[in-house]
């Protein structure tokens, strides 16, 4: 029996239900900051908390691109917008990410990341080997034409954890581990086209924060900061529009003098290797004697 069942697959109802919300609308027009907003309130007036920073990640941004408090990015017509977001009943998480685009000549990629997900599922159970679940992603998507990025994983979720420690490859990979009963995962497969160098690397952009250590600093006012991020987020992924009771410039301030001391840790926008259009689909399951439970099915 995994351990916070019902609260995964109450959080996993929660997230599956914004997703498809999501799915579902023009984005075109839009700014980052109103999807972003919309998501989490939505979250939260269902009962759930935020997990992480809904991330909007558009073209060759592969993942990590969260709207700052003024941000004005609107999404363009022929976008490929990645909507990853996050909900947790008590710590326990749903992790879950849809790709929309309105714009036909840019399917393949969003169309190919849906069937690989749907792959990898048929083929996830208790002892499943990862390596063998990266191979099933990664043959529908050479199938296609297209090419997986190998450097972005799945992952094993933990109580108020994203990163619980194994990944789910979307490659077959040398190193492997085997799903255990009573495991949570989040499985990802990210896909860019044929031309593209198949693997992401750090932008310039950093908008995603975490708390990684709560030793104080020598500035009282960051300590405050420090004490509320621990307070509000556990050690969960959290943005500036999150700090409120900060204006914005002092949050910005505060929140440097953090990441500074080592405090806080500042993730960095992933990008596309040759700067080629990526698309993502994602699920949450709990692995359990009888099978799989996706908790994020629509
Ligand atoms: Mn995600
Ligand atoms: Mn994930």
């Amino acid at each position: 029996m995994t351990e916070g069942r019902e609260e995964y697959i109450k959080a996993g109802k929660i997230a599956s239900t914004v997703r498809e919300k999501v799915r579902g609308m023009d984005l075109a027009g839009k700014t980052a900051l109103e999807i972003c907003d919309m998501v989490e309130s939505d979250i939260r007036n269902m009962g759930a908390r935020c997990a992480f920073p809904t991330n909007v990640s558009i073209n060759e941004v592969a993942a990590h691109y969260t709207a700052e408090p003024d941000d004005e990015l609107v999404i363009g017509q022929d976008d490929t917008v990645k909507v990853d977001m996050g909900a947790h009943v008590d710590g326990y998480i749903a992790d879950t990410a849809v790709t929309v685009n309105a714009d036909p000549g840019h399917a393949e990629i969003t169309d190919t990341a849906e069937e690989a997900l749907a792959k990898a599922m048929s083929v996830v159970h208790s002892g499943a080997k990862t390596r063998d679940i990266g191979k099933a992603i990664e043959g529908v998507i050479k199938r296609n034409s297209c090419k997986p990025i190998a450097n972005l994983t799945g992952h094993s979720l933990g109580r108020y954890t994203i990163h619980a420690g194994k990944s789910i490859p979307n490659t077959w990979a040398i190193r492997s581990s085997n799903l255990g009963e009573g495991e949570a995962y989040a499985c990802e497969p990210f896909v860019t086209t044929k031309d593209g160098m198949g693997f992401v690397r750090d932008g310039k952009t950093k908008n995603i924060f975490a708390l990684v250590s709560r030793k104080n600093t020598k500035n009282d006012d960051a300590n405050r900061m420090l004490a509320y991020i621990w307070e509000n987020f556990n050690a969960l992924p959290f943005a500036r529009r999150w700090l409120a009771e900060w204006e914005p410039g002092k949050a910005a301030e505060l929140l440097d003098v953090l990441v500074k001391s080592k405090a806080v840790h500042a993730y960095a926008v992933l990008v596309e290797g040759a700067g080629k259009r990526v698309a993502q689909a994602e699920h949450t399951f709990i692995v359990e004697d009888s099978g799989i439970t996706i908790t994020t099915a629509a």
